[in-house]
């Protein structure tokens, strides 16, 4: 690992005062289970390393009495969410992909700001002598390498990468805002504008510039069934192949506002607006439930090794509407 200067600061504001603006030369440091990582691994190489351990104001999880929308501070752990009852009543969609996310070490240090920012897992960004297109060089090596685990709606995208975060599907179907700070002060975010696909060494898989910080997200209340759905390899603490988070309000057993949300399959999260339709206003059943996930393949173009996906996806799109919905998992034994 490069040598670094440490920094503890305990405002915000003095966090953003040390944050360079350029990405390379500072990190913010939460949990530290990415960061740490992609030091070690001479991906990241900062001079200052800041952390937000001191930063009490990022810390917990506030209900709005008289707005009734919920606040969640960056720098909370991804062990709080999943554990919080609050949480767990009203959005279980969050508490579950929370509870879903690494094993308990991870979950015990890892936070939400950091979830929403770390970096992306494809095997030729992480691996340090490979000059792949978010390291300067000219080409994703994915595209026509070893890409089963990358991207399937690929359209426009000169980088494969899938967005590693499992909070932000969610965050995005509940219509979920950031609140960011910067040297010209704070300013929101929604969530569905957040994220980015990068294709150059000066872009991450988000929209921040470097000397921003994640104070806080906060989730309106609005009374929506919600639910996430992860297929995964087996239950191992690795991140899943394909993720379904979904939203709708239900009225006599029918569905509007229907939102449904998908990780692990584009660059970004990608927000299913066929699948979404397909259920608007329909009661939801096992047929209309199946009908959605077969929708959301509309627009998917797999790479050599990961069509794949696309049926895990209408899996999880069906089980995660019919769970939102309270029907038996009758996958589940
Ligand atoms: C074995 C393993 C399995 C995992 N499985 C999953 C999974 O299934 N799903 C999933 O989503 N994740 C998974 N993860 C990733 C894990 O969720 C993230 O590493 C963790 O959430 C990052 O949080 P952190 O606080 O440790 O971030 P750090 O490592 O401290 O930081 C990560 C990045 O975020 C930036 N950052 C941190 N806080 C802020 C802030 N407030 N504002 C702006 N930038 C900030 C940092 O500068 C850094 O660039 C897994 C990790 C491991 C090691």
């Amino acid at each position: 690992m490069k040598n670094f200067t440490y920094y503890r600061p305990t405002s915000p504001e003095q966090a953003v005062g040390l944050l360079d603006a350029k990405w390379g030369t500072s990190e913010l440091l939460a949990g530290g289970t990415d960061l740490l990582d992609l030091q070690k691994e001479y991906i990241a190489q900062p001079d200052k390393v800041i952390s937000l351990r001191d930063v009490a104001v990022l810390q917990g999880v506030h209900p709005s009495k008289d707005k009734g929308e919920l606040t969640i501070g960056a720098a909370t752990t991804l062990a709080t969410l999943a554990s919080d009852k609050r949480l767990r009543e009203f959005l279980p969609a969050l508490t579950t992909a929370a509870g879903d996310v690494g094993g308990p070490q991870i979950r015990n240090m890892g936070t939400l700001g950091g979830n929403l920012c770390q970096r992306n897992r494809c095997w030729y960004f992480r691996d340090e002598p490979t000059h792949c297109l978010l390291k300067g060089g000219d080409k994703c090596f994915a595209i026509d390498g070893e890409n089963r685990y990358h991207a399937i709606f690929t359209q426009g995208h000169k980088c494969v990468i899938v967005n590693p975060s499992t909070l932000a599907p969610v965050l995005i179907a509940l219509g979920a805002t950031a609140e960011v700070l910067g040297p010209k002060g704070k300013r929101s975010l929604k969530l569905t504008d957040f994220f980015h696909a990068p294709n150059s060494a000066m872009e991450r898989e988000h929209v921040l510039a470097s000397n921003e910080i994640v104070l806080s997200v906060t989730i309106p209340a609005k009374g929506l069934k919600n639910a996430s759905y992860e297929v995964r390899h087996k239950q191992s603490y690795d991140w899943p192949l394909v993720q379904a988070a979904v939203a709708f309000k239900l009225d006599d057993g029918k569905a509007t506002n229907v939102r449904i949300v998908l990780g692990h399959v584009a660059p970004t999260p990608h927000v299913a607006e066929a699948a979404a339709k397909a259920l608007e206003g329909k009661e939801v059943t096992e047929a209309t439930a199946t009908a959605a996930g077969e929708a959301a393949a509309e627009g998917t173009k797999p790479l050599s090794q990961n069509a794949y996906k696309v049926k895990l996806m209408a899996v999880a799109v069906k089980r995660a509407v019919l769970t939102a919905a309270g029907h038996k998992k009758y996958w589940e034994v």
